[in-house]
């Protein structure tokens, strides 16, 4: 059984987009996921095919209509579809590379990709979404977001990769950012590859990769360490 996303969006043409070419691209190709691109004006009722309306109370920008959206969603995600049905969303969860992996164990998902200042909170409510979002700074649609998603996801489902190996050591998968990488030449403007990865002694460049991570994720992100060791100070 292959992954099957669902992206719900006003630009089914950013679809697949990226992920059309490389790694991703080719497992599409290959059927190792799918990917169905729905346009959400076509589930508008009226005459000018409106899907978005400004927000009671007051201010600025639109606001995307629940009812249309309820449409959409059904029609791509009927009642009973295992899939999570998330919303991209400054306002969600951070994605983290836990939630990936959850997601590319899964059957697939459904999202929806939100324009204008948002989405009416009740279809939020009432179709169980997840607003997941991918950092803290505004993008102009869910679009790049959801792609920024799938991406993560895909390159985890089984045969994407060539090498399974590299999909563990990297950063995050255990909580810690990834050491220093090198290769050939030996030298570069004067700057040596360091001596120990030369070495020839696995336990050693082991040991000095450790070290590294852990360099690297106490002066970057020491929240990661904090969140590994809760009790530590
Ligand atoms: N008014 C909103 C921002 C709307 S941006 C606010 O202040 O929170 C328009 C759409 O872009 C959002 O509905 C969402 O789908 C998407 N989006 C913007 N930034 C995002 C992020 N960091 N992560 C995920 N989706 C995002």
């Amino acid at each position: 059984m292959s992954f099957s996303a669902c992206v719900l969006t006003l630009y089914p043409e950013m679809f697949p987009g990226a992920l059309g070419l490389s790694l991703a691209g080719r497992a599409l190709e290959a059927g190792t996921w799918s990917l169905q691109a729905v346009q959400i004006r076509d589930f508008a009722t009226d005459r000018h095919r409106t899907v978005d309306d400004t927000p009671a109370g007051g201010g600025a920008g639109m606001v995307m209509r629940a009812d249309v959206l309820a449409k959409a969603i059904d029609h791509a995600s009927p009642e009973g579809d295992p899939r999570p049905r998330l919303l991209m969303s400054p306002r969600g969860k951070p994605l983290n590379q836990a939630r990936v992996r959850e997601l590319a164990a899964g059957p697939g998902a459904v999202i929806l990709c939100g324009r204008f200042e948002g989405v009416d909170q009740r279809v939020i409510d009432a179709r169980g979404l997840e607003e997941v979002s991918i950092g803290d700074f505004i993008l102009s649609g869910g679009e790049p977001a959801a792609l920024v998603l799938l991406d993560a996801v895909v390159r985890l489902l089984p045969g994407v990769m060539g090498n399974a190996v590299s999909g563990e050591e990297e950063s995050f998968e255990n909580g810690l950012l990834e050491h220093p990488h090198y290769t050939r030449p030996q030298e570069f403007e004067g700057r040596e590859i360091p001596e120990v990865l030369i070495s020839g002694n696995h336990k050693k460049i082991a040991a000095w990769r450790r070290a590294e991570s852990e360099r690297l994720t106490a002066e970057r992100r020491p929240d990661l360490l904090a969140a590994a060791h809760p009790l530590a100070k």
